[in-house]
């Protein structure tokens, strides 16, 4: 696969413009209208689609180029446009101005089927909440969902006989010209008998009315995987609503939600604790125990040690969702002050403070300048 600047032959720096021009040009010359039945062709069509799908829009050229190709591609998880998956990448992408215009150039739906314009089956949203373990470490979650699946009795046809449509022979497209701004075109549209499904219903399926679809329930396992984000989406192709009369069926969009942990925060990958050590392991220093997303570590509290000193583990994060390895533990230790002293204790550290002497008072250059500042 090669990169996409290349696919369009621009440089990185191009501009809006220069992708839009270079997908153009491109886009004309291996339109399929153009090369008929030459494969080639129709492969670097679709080469070119895909570059101009991520290129012409500026949300995820930036990720494009933050993540490099390879990156890029593997967070696909199948299906739809050329298995890729933009999820999580934002909404409200505005490639569309580009691909509507070309789909009145050339009479063409870059995002439908091939096979005529059939109406698509509706995208379904699914709300799943996961834990931060769940999300760090990826999980297998079923989930039901309510929704319009084929019919059985017709096999989402609409009719239990049906013919192939005469007009368009079951492709669903007819050829008709178009005038474009590049002169006449020969162009595909929808046949107008059949509408664009390719076929005739003979005789209605009395289970969904002709209407191809049926309200069913569905279990669906969906494997989250290791290092998600809270608010992040997969796309389940072809997961969503039937179309009536076998349309394209839509997709599932399952949204991410992750739980607040009690104990641990999260940033990014890495993984914020607050740990509490005693004065004595903060004065002499200390070998201690924390909880780690995956057990218990070993952490080195060295002599000397100030309170609100952040100690940072290694890899003990979240693993990263689209590179190898890990983010880090970032723990923050607070030294306890001892409460409710005996009598003993409380001689112990008067006799100790006395020695200290000056020394006890903390700080002494800060507190002379608050003292300082209070006066004025
Ligand atoms: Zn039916
Ligand atoms: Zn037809």
């Amino acid at each position: 696969m090669t990169d996409y600047y290349d696919t369009l032959g621009v440089p990185k720096s191009a501009s809006r413009d220069e992708i839009k021009k270079a997908y153009k040009k491109l886009a004309k010359q291996y339109h399929p209208d153009l090369n008929k039945g030459d494969k080639e062709a129709e492969k670097k069509f679709k080469e070119v689609n895909e570059a101009a799908a991520v290129l012409g829009d500026d949300e995820k050229r930036s990720q494009y180029d933050r993540m490099g190709h390879d990156a890029f591609s593997q967070g696909s998880r199948g299906g739809g446009f050329n298995g890729f998956d933009f999820s999580g990448f934002g909404a409200g992408s505005d490639f569309g101005d580009i691909f509507d215009n070309l789909g009145d150039i050339f009479g063409f739906d870059i995002f439908g089927s091939r096979g005529g314009r059939r109406r698509r089956g509706t995208d379904l949203r699914y709300d799943l909440d996961l834990t931060l373990h769940e999300a760090a470490f990826g999980v297998t979650k079923k989930i039901k969902i309510r929704k319009q699946g084929v019919c059985p009795k017709c096999d989402g046809k609409g009719g239990t006989k049906t013919e192939t449509c005469a007009t368009c022979h079951g492709q669903g497209m007819v050829r008709q010209a178009r005038r474009t701004p590049f002169g006449i075109f020969q162009s595909t549209g929808p046949c107008p008998t059949c509408r664009g499904e390719g076929i005739r219903i003979v005789e209605e399926c009395r289970a969904c009315r002709g209407e191809g679809v049926q309200t069913e329930q569905k279990e669906l396992e969906v494997e989250i995987p290791a290092g998600v984000a809270h608010g992040s989406r997969l796309r389940l192709s072809g997961e969503g609503e039937a179309a009536p009369k076998g349309g394209p069926t839509g997709d599932l969009y399952v949204f991410l939600s992750i739980a607040e942990d009690d104990l641990f925060e999260r940033h990014g990958d890495d993984i914020l604790l607050e740990c509490p050590i005693s004065i004595f392991q903060a004065v002499f220093g200390a070998q201690i125990e924390v909880p780690t997303l995956e057990g218990k570590a070993k952490m080195k509290v060295p002599a000397g040690t100030q309170s609100g000193t952040v100690f940072r583990l290694r890899e003990k994060g979240v693993p990263h969702l689209h590179h190898r390895g890990k983010g880090d533990q970032l723990v923050t230790v607070h030294v306890e002050t001892p409460k409710r002293l005996s009598r003993k204790q409380s001689k112990l550290l008067k006799e100790l403070a006395k020695e200290f002497g000056e020394r006890a008072e903390p700080h002494k250059s800060l507190l002379e300048r608050l003292k300082k500042k209070l006066k004025q």
